[in-house]
C-alpha cells in the first residue's frame, strides 16, 4: 500500500517520543555511568607491593614503578607513574595487579591543553602531573627506540 512505510516510520517515530530520554545535555548535565564503568586510571599508593605486574603487563610502556629495598630485601614503592597520553585504556595493568591498587576510575573527563598534563605521578604525599614526571625510557617505537616525549 502506497504510504505504509511513512506510517511505520512515523509509529516508531511516535513511540520513541514519549520514552525515557536517554541521551542528556553533557557538559552542563553529568551522565550517570554504570558501577563499572571504565574512565582514567587510579591508584592507591599504600596498596601497592611495588611487584611491577601492572608495568609488565601494559602494551604500551605507560607505567613506570620506582621502588628501593628494606633491610630485608622486600620492595619498598618510591613512586608510581602513568603516562595516559599513551594509555589505550585496555585494562591490562589493572587485570594484573594483586593488591587492586590500580583500578578504573568513572572519571572520563581527561581533556588538558598540554601534552605534559597527562603524565600522573603518585609518591607518598601527593599526585603530581608535570613534564619532568612523564617516564620517558619507558616509551619505545615500534623499533624499540626511546620517543621523546615533548611538552
Ligand atoms: S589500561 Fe592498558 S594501556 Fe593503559 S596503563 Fe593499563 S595496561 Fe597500559
Ligand atoms: S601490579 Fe599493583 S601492586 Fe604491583 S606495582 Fe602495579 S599497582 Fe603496585
Amino acid at each position: 500500500m502506497y504510504g505504509l512505510g511513512i506510517v511505520k516510520g512515523m509509529g516508531i517515530t511516535m513511540k520513541r517520543f514519549f520514552k525515557k530520554k536517554v541521551t542528556v545535555q553533557y557538559p552542563d548535565v553529568k551522565p550517570v555511568l554504570p558501577e563499572r564503568s571504565h574512565g582514567s586510571l587510579g591508584f592507591d599508593f599504600d596498596k601497592c607491593i611495588a611487584c611491577n605486574m601492572c608495568a609488565d603487563a601494559c602494551p604500551n610502556g605507560v607505567i613506570k614503578v620506582d621502588f628501593t629495598k628494606d633491610e630485608k630485601g622486600k620492595r619498598v614503592l618510591k613512586d608510581y607513574n602513568m603516562n595516559l597520553g599513551y594509555c589505550l585504556f585496555c585494562g591490562l595493568c589493572v587485570k594484573a595487579c594483586p593488591k587492586d591498587a590500580v583500578y578504573f576510575k568513572k572519571d572520563f573527563h581527561m581533556v588538558c591543553y598540554q601534552k605534559c598534563d597527562t603524565a600522573y605521578h603518585w609518591d607518598r604525599h601527593e599526585i603530581t602531573n608535570s613534564a619532568e614526571d612523564l617516564p620517558v625510557d619507558n616509551i619505545r617505537d615500534i623499533e624499540g627506540k626511546p620517543i621523546s616525549q615533548g611538552v
